[in-house]
């Protein structure tokens, strides 16, 4: 279920059986904003119980933090204004050409494209990989947007960072929140890493060793440090204080 950050910001839990990401929910007086669609249909639809239960309002825009399928796959489900950044809709362009049985799937591992972690979290989502639609968000953005709610703006600033190249991340100055998505946490697919499905315990230990760029990371910090925030929340982990996330790098 949401949980409440502010009067006017909530966000729903990461589920990591699966990987669905935290959701972000921003609403002023006339909109109310999203943040990541989900990684599924189902997770979407979800996300619409969950909202009308708790008494939140459904979405007039969501807002995708980076290409991810966990983040993006959920698009297709949403019935409003959807948008991302310039660089996570050309990714999700090609992404949407890619087929899903088993050995376009093993393929793409082999060639760097997708990583195994990603490969049997899809495989876990979907028990029937036919019901897999990407599609690219109605607007794309280069650098900045802001979008006025009704007595709460949100601002949508592309960070890049040492994640991915394509991160946006969706700063609510007014309430001194961020979300991040994954724009904090390493580069899952830059370097190979080990995932075995049968050690799940192992994860937390084999992303530890993946290292941090130290210049994106650098220019990352210098970004954040020009926010004003309290609170941010990554796309799978708690919330945490603007001092935290500057200590998290090591
Ligand atoms: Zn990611």
């Amino acid at each position: 279920m949401f949980k409440k950050l502010s009067e006017h910001v909530y966000y729903r839990p990461a589920e990591h059986y699966t990987d669905r990401p935290n959701i972000g929910l921003v609403f002023g007086e006339k909109y109310a904003l999203l943040f990541d669609a989900g990684n599924s249909a189902e997770n979407a639809e979800k996300l619409k119980k969950e909202l009308s239960i708790c008494g939140l309002p459904n979405p007039d825009f969501v807002a995708v933090s980076h290409w991810h399928w966990d983040h993006s796959f959920g698009l297709c489900a949403w019935n409003c204004v959807t948008i991302a950044g310039e660089k996570t809709n050309e990714k999700l362009e090609e992404v949407s050409k890619w087929k899903w049985d088993d050995s376009s799937m093993e393929g793409r591992i082999k060639s760097g494209k997708d990583i195994v972690f990603c490969s049997e979290m899809i495989k876990r989502e979907y028990p029937d990989r036919s019901k897999i639609n990407v599609i690219k968000a109605d607007i794309s953005f280069k650098n900045r947007m802001s979008i006025d709610l009704g007595g709460i703006t949100c601002e949508l600033i592309h960070c890049g960072g040492p994640h991915e190249a394509d991160s946006i991340i969706c700063y609510i100055p007014s309430e001194k929140i961020v979300f991040l998505g994954d724009s904090n946490s390493r580069d899952f697919y830059g370097k190979p890493w080990f995932f075995d499905i049968e050690h799940e315990e192992d994860f937390f230990d084999n992303i530890s060793k993946i290292p941090y760029d130290k210049k994106l990371v650098a220019d990352y910090l210098s970004l954040m440090e020009t926010l004003d925030f309290d609170t941010c929340i990554s796309g799978h982990a708690e919330p945490m204080t603007k001092a935290e996330l500057f200590s998290s790098f090591g």
